[in-house]
């Protein structure tokens, strides 16, 4: 079985990789990287300027791909979700897709902000894999509202959430 991973919007190349070699390390499952589009426009809400994240998963949702575990999609777009100001990423709980946005989470240093989109893409693949919130500080599923949390945790799981993975 394998967690796929799909760049949605401009995604550079260097991310995915090293996205990819970071969920390898930390839930073990070989990643492969595919390039199937998923048409996301439509999740747009001019409104706002944002894109809506359900939306944009139910377009992932019918992506089936061979041995697929789990599929994270990896977007620059910045993504909103029922009453919050924007998400960082969702992830469906016990099931099989996750997204994550970068739109948020840009540093100028590539080191910090590659190591945020890890954070964020182990925390949704963590909901995937059933697992809540968690309050061990430092535990990659401690909730983040803004980039200041995100840098504060860890990309691994506390001792409890592994042992529940
Ligand atoms: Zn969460
Ligand atoms: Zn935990």
């Amino acid at each position: 079985m394998f967690i796929y991973m799909i760049a949605i919007g401009n995604v550079q190349k260097r991310l995915l990789l090293a996205g990819a070699k970071n969920i390898k390390e930390i839930f073990g499952f070989e990643v492969r990287i595919s390039d199937v589009p998923v048409y996301y426009r439509d999740a747009y809400d001019p409104k706002r300027g944002q894109f809506i994240a359900n939306k944009i998963l139910d377009r992932m949702r019918a992506v089936e791909l061979p041995s697929m575990l789990k599929l994270i999609g990896i977007t620059d777009v910045d993504i909103y979700e029922d009453n919050l100001n924007f998400v960082f990423g969702i992830g469906e709980l016990g099931g099989r897709c996750a997204l994550v946005s970068t739109h948020r989470l840009f540093h100028k240093d590539e080191r910090i902000f590659f190591e945020r989109v890890f954070k964020e893409i182990n925390h949704e693949l963590g909901h995937t894999f059933g697992l809540l919130h968690c309050k061990t500080p430092g535990c990659v599923m401690n909730f983040s509202n803004s980039v200041f949390e995100v840098d504060r945790k860890g990309r691994d799981f506390c001792s409890k959430c592994k042992s529940k993975l």
